[in-house]
């Protein structure tokens, strides 16, 4: 296996970094960036515009979805070390580079699904950063880390499809340029398991679909992501062209979303760690206790040593399982994701909280962004499935696995 990044790649990481340091952290001023204060309700931050507009400009759009001429071309490998570069700014970074998500997985849904006219009249405005999407799988009512509990009813009547039921956690429901909702449903309550569900394509607007509120985590809005919506869906109609795959096979589409997704999260979950490491090594050479630097403590150094072993190694694992994903696809490639999906949220969780001690009350404030890092890695230990269920996944193959040497 060969890591090494390819000229091709360490030229975009020179630009990417180049782009973040002269436009996306300045953008982080002031501090509202990390609670979107000064924001428009449930907007983007007020820069983003003009970020995606030089973005673009820079050739520095749309780097994710290999497989399609639409992406920037790069494999998942390629991807990966500039998707960590975003991180280090995780509310503006990958949205600037029309790479955040949940766009970024329902447009692979979509370029690989979708139908022509779903592909005009969703992925185009979409890849062009002019509108954003969501998707709505998880419900309040059942255990969702178990799919098949997904209990929203999509009732085949005549051309059309009818919605009943309600969603939570639908991540971008609430920004204004949120025009879709890709929705998990029953449709065939009658057939074998796994063949239950299909997903189909909202407008966000249609008839009977409710925004009743966002949930907060840990206390932040999230105002940046759109929030994440509690949606009822009482009655709402989308003609019978909205399916989104073949019906019955909702698993199966979405499982396709979801491995890229995690792995995206694992990425920028690299850069965020990166990030804590650089603003606790700052801060601890400036800050000054009984006549010695922060950073001349032994305890601080442990520290230190501790989160660039654990950083290196979680890397090599996440470049691991995009490997994997361009070399024998990303269904084979599900127990490195998992591995990746299990291990870099913890990674990033363990090293930011020592950025946190380090910081002392800085770091438990707002007024720095260890925090709202704190929160983000801590959530991805239950967002696209907790940690549970991927050691069981794991564990199940591991069962299966015959021994290099029989010794029992
Ligand atoms: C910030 C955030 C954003 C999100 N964005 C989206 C989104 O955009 N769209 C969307 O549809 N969903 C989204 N989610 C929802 C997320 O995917 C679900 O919360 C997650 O899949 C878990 O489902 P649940 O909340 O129903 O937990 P439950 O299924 O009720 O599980 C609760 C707990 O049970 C335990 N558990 C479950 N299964 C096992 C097992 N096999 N073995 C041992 N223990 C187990 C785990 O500890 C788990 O945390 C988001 C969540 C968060 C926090």
């Amino acid at each position: 296996m060969d890591f090494d990044y390819t000229d091709k790649v360490k030229d975009l990481q020179g630009r990417v970094t180049a782009f973040m340091q002269d436009y996306v952290i300045p953008s982080e001023e002031p501090i509202s960036t990390w609670f979107a204060e000064n924001r428009d309700e449930w907007g983007a931050a007020p820069m983003m515009d003009d970020l995606k507009a030089e973005a673009k400009k820079q050739g520095l759009w749309n780097l994710f979805l290999p497989e399609d001429s639409r992406g920037a071309g790069l494999s998942n490998l390629e991807y990966a070390p500039l998707a960590e570069i975003t991180g280090w700014s995780p509310t503006i970074g990958p949205e600037a580079l029309n790479c955040s998500a949940p766009d970024t997985g329902n447009m692979e849904i979509l370029s690989r699904y979708g139908s022509p006219e779903q592909q005009e009249e969703w992925l185009k405005p979409l890849l062009a950063g002019d509108i954003r999407s969501c998707f709505s799988m998880t419900e309040p009512a059942v255990a969702s880390s178990d799919a098949n509990n997904i209990a929203l009813r999509i009732e085949d009547d005549g051309d059309s499809w009818v919605l009943n039921g309600r969603k939570w956690w639908s991540s971008s429901a609430l920004r204004r340029e949120t025009k879709v909702a890709l929705v998990m449903g029953v449709t065939d309550p009658e057939a074998e398991v796994g063949k239950r569900h299909s997903l189909v394509c909202v407008p966000i607007d249609a008839p009977g679909l409710t925004i009743l509120r966002s949930t907060t985590v840990f206390g932040f809005d999230d105002r940046h992501e759109g929030g994440h919506g509690v949606l009822d869906y009482v009655d709402v109609r989308v003609p019978k062209s909205a399916l989104l795959g073949p019906r019955g096979g909702g698993f199966a589409v979405a499982q396709s979303r979801l491995g890229p997704g995690r792995i995206h999260h694992c990425m920028r979950l690299i850069g965020m760690a990166e990030r804590a490491v650089a603003m606790m090594t700052e801060r601890a050479k400036t800050r000054v206790t009984w006549g010695e630097p922060v950073a001349d403590q032994g305890v601080f150094q442990t520290w230190l040593a501790d989160a660039r072993i654990q950083i290196n190694a979680a890397r090599l694992v996440v470049l691991n399982a995009a490997f994997k994903m361009d070399t024998i696809g990303n269904k084979e490639a599900r127990h490195e994701i998992a591995a990746a999906k299990i291990m870099v949220p913890q990674v990033a969780r363990d090293v930011i909280d020592r950025a946190i001690q380090t910081f002392g009350g800085a770091g438990i404030s707002s007024d720095f962004p260890l925090a709202y890092l704190y929160v983000t890695a801590r959530y991805l230990q239950v967002a696209d499935g907790p940690d549970e269920v991927h050691r069981r996944s794991l564990a199940r193959a591991e069962l299966k696995r015959v021994p290099l040497l029989k010794v029992m």
